[in-house]
């Protein structure tokens, strides 16, 4: 048996066999070669697989998101099909003597870069869409199978490091945990996997190739895995997993019932989503409603940036199958650990301190009122919020505020129904919590993006792993923030919930109901235990 240590971010136990996820490496083969005609073949044979393949995507994206949604496949198909392209690379071939790899990579690149340079945004776009493809034409021509990169059975998942845009891929029914060498607990990637309700460890710096295929234990309480245990550790932490389960299904009594203390203090208990996928965890954990819908893993599953119309209807599935509960939709927070192709967004050196969310939003306005108009037609569906990421300054809010005006204005001339909703700001910096009193009088709710705060007051990277020593998620600044956020909303009838991680911490419940809390907004897993915990408290004490 060996067993690694690594930091755990959600108490819990998986039991199941390791597979260990590589992200694919393209090690191009720069050589001259010499049979140019079977080079001339295997490109030829790879190119007719990777159509193949986009009509095998196109047919199973149609069935789970829609005509529209699958498009993207019928038009990677032309891009593969086009003859010039294919010329261009077998003209490298022929006259360089390179690689199928090689020529793959100079032409399909080269061409990217042209449409990258283009000023219309529809072409620019197909940029991403040609190196997509031509990835998976080297996918084919380097015998990647990447189909097979889970498994076929549920398993544990072991990784150097998952970026949050590999991580929402991952077919969620084959992964039982997950442990990465890499990572820090308040990353996108962390907080994906608790929503997920999947134990994984992180920074466990031992990981091992070995271990692919072998059975495992993920020990959450314990911050380890064994692999290869022994029967009896196998029977005592198999009991533990059957105990969890139990004290899970005891939970499931406290459904329909109040978030209520002993003294009558009301407090709303609200879900974090990511998208409609995430709707049955929802009701599942009896949720009163959604506190945070973070509206970015729509642009981060999809292949090109969603239409107004793709962007409407998963709005619209999330706020009319949860009436007449509220859903607060944050706009887009792209950016910093979440980035995506097709956005073009430049390199930068200080990403969390860069070009994100409200940021990217109110400079790319025709980006922004596209989904603006999207929120706008769904709020006719149910009870909706709209709340803006990354808010520093007023100016910022009043010129979000003038945005949504204009295309409210824009979408009732053309016959739109728009319905009622509410408007919030995130409050994850200290400026906004300086300034509080300014913004509040602007917005009917502030919702405490803890995970930022924390990161932007005790000025600690939320991604870096070596910082875990230093970062206090209980800091008495970001605790004196958020006291100070509560008072300031509450001073201008503004109600002041919380969204960030540090809203499910069972330790500080008390904390914040006694500070005048209104709302916690959390992984739903933790919907029910945070209200047993509610019911349990009395302020009155
Ligand atoms: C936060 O910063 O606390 C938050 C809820 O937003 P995100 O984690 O998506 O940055
Ligand atoms: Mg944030």
């Amino acid at each position: 048996m060996v067993v690694a240590t690594g930091k755990s971010i959600l108490n819990g136990i998986a039991i199941g066999k390791i597979k260990i996820y590589k992200a694919p490496v393209y090690d191009i083969n720069m050589n001259q070669i010499e049979d140019v005609e079977a080079e001339v073949a295997r490109f030829d044979a790879a190119i007719e697989k990777a159509i193949k393949q986009q009509g095998i995507l196109y047919e199973k994206a149609k069935k789970d998101a829609g005509e529209e949604s699958a498009g993207i496949f019928e038009a990677h198909q032309l891009m593969l099909e086009d003859e010039d392209l294919q010329d261009a690379a077998k003209e490298i071939i022929t006259s360089q003597k390179r690689s199928a790899e090689y020529a793959t990579k100079t032409a399909f690149d080269e061409y990217a870069q042209m449409f990258a340079e283009m000023d219309d945004p529809y072409m620019k776009a197909r940029s991403a869409d040609l190196l997509d493809v031509e990835t998976d034409v080297l996918d084919f021509l380097m015998g990647n199978d990447t189909s097979s990169m889970q498994g076929t059975e549920p398993s544990i998942l072991v990784a150097e490091d998952l970026a949050p845009s590999e991580t929402v891929k991952l077919d969620k029914s084959l992964l039982l945990g997950m442990i990465t060498r890499e990572g820090s607990s308040n990353s996108h990637t962390a907080i994906l996997a608790r929503s997920m309700n999947l134990p994984s460890l992180i920074q466990c710096k031992d990981i091992d190739d070995s271990w692919d295929g072998k059975m495992a234990i993920l020990d959450g309480y314990n911050s380890c895995v064994y692999i290869e245990p022994t029967d009896d550790l196998m029977q005592s932490l198999s009991a533990k997993h059957a105990e969890d389960v139990k004290k899970l299904a005891l939970l499931q009594e406290l459904k329909g019932k109040p978030s209520v203390t002993l003294d009558g203090t009301s407090v709303h208990v609200y879900a974090n989503i990511g998208g409609p996928s995430d709707l049955g965890s929802v009701n599942e954990n009896d949720a009163e409603g959604v506190g945070l819908f973070r509206s970015e893993f729509v642009y981060l599953n999809s292949k090109e940036e969603p239409t107004e119309e793709q962007q409407f209807t998963a709005y619209k599935r999330v706020v009319e199958t949860l009436a007449p509960k509220l859903v607060i939709i944050r706009t887009c927070d792209i950016g910093a650990d979440k980035t995506i192709d097709y956005m073009h967004l430049d390199k930068e050196e200080n990403p969390a301190l860069g070009f994100r969310a409200i940021r990217i939003c109110l400079t790319r306005k025709e980006f922004f009122k596209k989904q603006l108009r999207a929120l706008l037609r769904a709020s006719a569906f149910g009870n909706m919020g709209i709340m803006f990421p990354m808010i520093i300054s007023k100016w910022e809010l009043m010129e979000a505020k003038a945005l949504l005006e204009e295309c409210k204005a824009e979408l009732i001339k053309e016959g739109h129904k728009i319905g009622k909703y509410q408007l919030g700001i995130m409050i994850e910096t200290p400026a906004s919590v300086l300034v509080a009193d300014d913004l509040a009088e602007e917005v009917d709710f502030f919702s405490l993006g803890t995970n930022d705060l924390t990161q932007y007051t005790c000025a600690i990277d939320r991604q870096n792993a070596k910082l875990e020593r230093f970062s206090d998620t209980h800091h008495p600044a970001v605790l004196k923030a958020i006291q100070m956020t509560i008072d300031a909303g509450h001073r201008h009838n503004t109600w002041v919930g919380i969204c960030g991680e540090l809203g499910a911490d069972p330790t500080l419940t008390e904390t914040f109901l006694r500070m005048g809390i209104d709302e916690l907004s959390v992984n739903a897993k933790s919907v029910l235990p945070l209200r047993k915990i509610i019911r349990s408290t009395d302020l009155s004490k």
